[in-house]
């Protein structure tokens, strides 16, 4: 009885060191940022992913376990985003050995215009982030396959800091991804290419899509005025204006509010559709969108 116990401790041991020895323990923001390094990393890597389904990343406060969580996070990918700004402090206070990469460095970054994440925070009440609020740059940088590309080297290069054994791994995965995406890319622009020059504009309540519409060579006018929903003046600026884009559909996300988006729609008779910025499958929903897209603007 005691030596089968025995036994069993003996067969575990090599088991559970080496699971210990390989895994990697990071945390991202958002889904689709974790398919990112687990795509790169595979299944030594442990992603802890912050904002939860249903969330919005500009609004998300972690929760006290998260924050638990973060202590044992050896790095943390940060986007840019206000909520990077507001957590990455907090998160090096509780683990001051916490790696912060910048998947944003290098990436020429687009202005968020019409519209500022921070307000969000300010409607919240929170008032400790207030000297960022003008200028931040445009953080939907996962939108675009090409820099998608451009980011999995970088998860790449941290993976093989952190695990030099596995580098060949990680740079197998990160080219195999690369090379899907690339594939990506040419699918998207071939499927977006026949839309003719005035049709290339498209209506969305939160502008998720600049860097997939700067890529595409597409516009977005986005309906949400500094994060809020619009007053009533701006409400019938935006209706004139989505009447002049003679667009059919208007796009939404899950996580934020659809009233004024159902409101325009029934004005200028047009469709709702969803597009989400945030689904965790990224080649997936990247094609997805494409589709929606060419769909909505033929
Ligand atoms: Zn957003």
């Amino acid at each position: 009885m005691v030596y089968g116990r025995i036994l069993l401790i003996f067969t575990l041991i090599p088991f559970l060191s080496s699971i210990a020895q390989a895994a990697i323990h990071v945390a991202v923001s958002i889904a689709p940022l974790a398919d990112i390094v687990q795509t790169v990393g595979g299944e030594q890597v442990k992603v802890t992913v912050l904002v939860p389904p249903g969330a919005s990343m500009h609004t998300y406060e972690p929760k006290p376990g998260q924050m638990k969580e973060m202590a044992s996070a050896q790095a943390y990918f940060s986007v840019g985003d206000v909520f990077d700004a507001v957590w990455v402090p907090r998160f090096r206070s509780a683990n001051p050995k916490l790696q912060i990469v910048e998947l944003h460095a290098g990436i020429e970054r687009l202005p968020m215009t019409a519209h500022t994440h921070e307000d969000d925070h300010a409607r919240h009440g929170r008032k400790d982030d207030h000297h960022h609020e003008q200028g931040r740059p445009d953080p939907h940088i996962w939108l675009d396959p090409k820099l998608v590309i451009h980011m999995s080297h970088a998860v790449a290069q941290v993976l093989a800091q952190l695990a030099p054994s596995q580098v060949e791994e990680f740079f197998r995965n990160q080219a195999a991804y690369a090379q899907r995406l690339e594939g990506l890319d040419r699918d998207i622009r071939a499927l977006l290419a026949p839309i003719p020059a005035q049709r290339r504009a498209f209506l969305v309540f939160h502008p998720a899509w600049g860097y997939f519409a700067h890529a595409y060579d597409l516009r977005q006018i986005p309906m949400e005025v500094h994060g809020k929903e619009p007053s009533p003046k701006q409400l019938a600026a935006t209706i004139h204006a989505a009447r002049q884009t003679g667009a059919k559909v208007i796009f939404v996300q899950p996580q934020v509010s659809t009233k004024t988006a159902h409101a325009v729609a029934r004005e200028i008779g047009a469709r709702i559709a969803t597009l989400d910025p945030l689904a965790p499958d990224l080649v997936d929903n990247l094609r997805r969108a494409a589709q929606a897209m060419a769909e909505a603007l033929q």
